[in-house]
């Protein structure tokens, strides 16, 4: 026999168990059931005994499958549903059926419930009760460092407590550690004292509380720290409460939580504040993990060191598996080691990086490269930009819009605490920003010093260090960790969408021109020098903007046609040819369009002016002496394809000159 601690029982993928040959008989039905012995099965939870519910319950189900145990039905989705063959268990709490006994089917959830409670009141086989999670909780420790039992044991008046006028009892500072025993008890002042009722000589109790008991009200007392007279007051806690964001790992789920919440509820039944839960919002943190050697008949992990062996419990060949860093494993990797010699920057980075903070993460030694790589490339920017010695120019309007949509996008990103994306912005896409700015001929350093200002608030929270550097830098003096974000920082200015979208459409048209040019290279046997562009017609446009809209109203899709058939360019002749292109056409895109392109279209993006305007670019960028735009119908269909033409998607054809 193994005992497994309630994590290993969670990683555990074999579950195993053997029969009694023993029955326990369902008091309700006088039917026998059989009792296995399961490794699944958490002895602590009430008496170590549980009834299984193999159709009801994943675990069980797994177990029955695994050693043929009749899975029986009870509950159904739906009152009509089928009962029959499962092919995995049904969790939810729809109604009962399959009963033996009459009064039970079709009732679900917390009617159910009291119907089998009370029957088995009825004749006298059980009661009602309610289970609390929190388990009996031995809070005294033979420690220093905790909060003294307030307790003075008499011999003439036996256990007497401390009396408040003599409360906080503080530990003394005149201990001896000598590594055995309890500390305080190295104290005679602290031990002997006289007994506050009777006055004779009397002993002080020298245990002393588990700290899960101070950090159950901590935030409490941060709340009024200032109080002398009190633990804290309840009116100023009522104003502070509740904690607004609480981060922790898995395992504070199962005690500090349950601790703390007690608490609070206590001390609220003692009338001390009025909030009944302490904490507004929890994150618990995933876990680190690295490959170590694991057995799947034994279903264990096991240390590196058997890494490439055989399993020395059952000797079949050890496979590998992501695991939980641990000492007992040695698949640990020492931040100390990592930190020396890539910075504590990179580190962090490297972690913010490789996963959402609930998600857990694998370590990657090349993880850690790719980040030191990118600081390192962030590192040498400002030096960059110093450089520039271009003046005002179009684009700049793009880069102060750019610049505030980021600002926003990553305070939303660590609002939600989605540092993942938070440095995704701040430390990768304004790279890109950069050097699309700096690709469209930007190089003014006044907007340049505005970007590596708004840039060095945003670096702060992940790499501090470079965020220094760089404001040290910039030589406007103080440090870039004292500075506070001005309030409206990064709101949106007029014109900003306009803008972004014309520059979002130009890079994603330079995108697919790419690829168009590389067919049409092919297929003219040498590189092509002239492109012309035909944007798509107005209804076709106007199609896309109420059918999306249409859509976000709440309207079922297969509705839209009959808003379609009332527009002006769905009369007369040309309806048979709406109406198809809708269908064909039309209808399968307009699910598929990102969040972004459904704003491009929704914010009315003038294609043609933004090719173009943007002619010059556009020939730098494909190679090309010369390139037009236009709206299909405003000029010769070169090549016949204007009439393909789709929103956001213009025909484009090359040709040699
Ligand atoms: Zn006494
Ligand atoms: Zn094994």
């Amino acid at each position: 026999m193994v005992a497994l601690s309630d994590f290993e029982r969670g990683m555990l993928k074999q579950k195993v168990g053997v029969p009694t040959g023993r029955f326990a008989i369902n008091p309700l039905t006088g039917e026998e059931v059989p009792i296995w012995i399961g490794n699944f099965v958490i002895a602590a939870y009430g008496t170590g005994a549980v009834m299984a519910v193999p159709g009801h319950d994943q675990r069980d189900f797994d177990f029955a499958k695994n050693y043929d145990i009749p899975i029986r039905q009870v509950l159904v989705e739906k009152a009509d549903d089928e009962v029959g063959e499962m092919a995995s268990a049904y969790e939810g709490y729809g109604p009962m059926v399959a009963s033996p006994l009459p009064g039970f089917d079709g009732k679900s959830g917390e009617e159910a419930n009291r119907a089998v409670i009370e029957s088995l009141e009825e004749i006298g086989m059980g009661e009602g009760t309610v289970q609390w999670k929190i388990r009996d909780w031995l809070i005294s420790r033979q420690r220093y460092w905790g909060t003294p039992i307030p307790i003075i044991h008499c011999p003439e008046c036996g256990i007497v407590p401390v009396p408040q006028s003599q409360l906080p009892v503080l530990l003394p500072d005149d201990v001896v550690f000598t590594g055995h025993g309890n500390p305080l008890e190295s104290s005679d002042p602290f031990c002997n004292v006289d007994c506050p009722t009777c006055g004779s000589g009397a002993r002080r109790e020298t245990d002393t509380m588990d700290t899960f008991v101070d950090s159950s009200w901590y935030f409490l007392r941060f709340s009024d720290a200032m109080n002398d007279d009190a633990c804290f007051d309840g009116e100023v806690a009522d104003y502070w409460m509740n904690v607004d964001f609480y981060c922790g790992g898995i395992e504070h789920a199962q005690m500090h939580l349950i601790y703390a919440r007690f608490w609070t509820k206590a001390l609220r039944d003692l009338g001390l504040l009025s909030h009944d839960e302490p904490f507004q919002t929890l994150l618990c943190q995933g876990m680190v993990n690295k490959p170590a050697p694991h057995c799947k008949p034994c279903g264990i992990t096991l240390h590196v060191d058997l890494t490439g062996k055989m399993c020395p419990i059952c000797g079949a060949e050890l496979g590998i598996r992501s695991a939980k860093m641990s000492k007992s494993l040695g698949n640990t990797v020492s931040p100390e080691g990592l930190v020396s010699e890539f910075g504590a920057d990179t580190v962090r980075l490297f972690i913010l990086f490789s996963a959402q903070p609930e998600a857990g993460m694998d370590w990657s030694d090349e993880g850690v490269l790719a980040a030191w790589r990118q600081v390192s490339l962030l590192h040498g920017i400002p030096a960059t930009i110093s450089e520039w010695v271009g003046t005002a120019s179009s684009i700049d309007g793009w880069m102060k819009a750019r610049i505030r949509q980021q600002v926003r996008q990553w305070m939303t990103a660590m609002d939600n605490a989605d540092l993942r994306r938070a440095v995704e912005i701040s430390h990768y896409d304004l790279v890109k920003d950069l050097n699309w700015y700096t690709r469209r001929g930007g190089a003014n350093s006044e907007v340049g010093l505005d970007l590596l200002k708004a840039w060095c608030y945003m670096l702060q929270t992940a790499t501090p260090h470079l965020a220094e550097e760089w404001w040290s830098g910039l030589g406007t003096g103080g440090l870039n960790a004292t500075r506070v974000m001005p309030k409206g920082y990064g709101n949106v200015e007029a014109g900003d969408d306009e803008i972004l979208a014309g520059e979002v459409y130009l890079r994603q048209f330079l995108d697919s021109a790419r690829n168009t040019r590389r067919m049409a290279q092919r297929h003219l046997g040498q590189p092509p020098t002239k492109a012309i562009a035909q944007t798509t017609v107005d209804w076709k446009v106007d199609l896309a903007v109420s059918a999306l809209r249409f859509i976000d109203d709440g309207g079922d899709v297969k509705q839209f046609q009959k808003v379609l058939i009332a527009k002006p360019y769905a009369q007369g002749e040309q309806k048979g040819e709406v109406i198809t292109f809708w269908r064909k056409k039309m209808l399968p895109q307009v699910f598929k369009w990102s969040d972004e392109d459904r704003a491009l279209l929704l914010g009315g993006l003038d294609e043609s002016a933004i090719l173009g305007a943007n002619s010059g670019f556009i020939c730098t960028e494909l190679e090309l002496e010369e390139f037009t735009a236009w709206k299909f119908g405003d000029g010769e269909d070169v090549g016949g394809r204007g009439g393909s033409a789709f929103p956001l998607r213009p025909s484009l054809t090359f040709v040699q000159k």
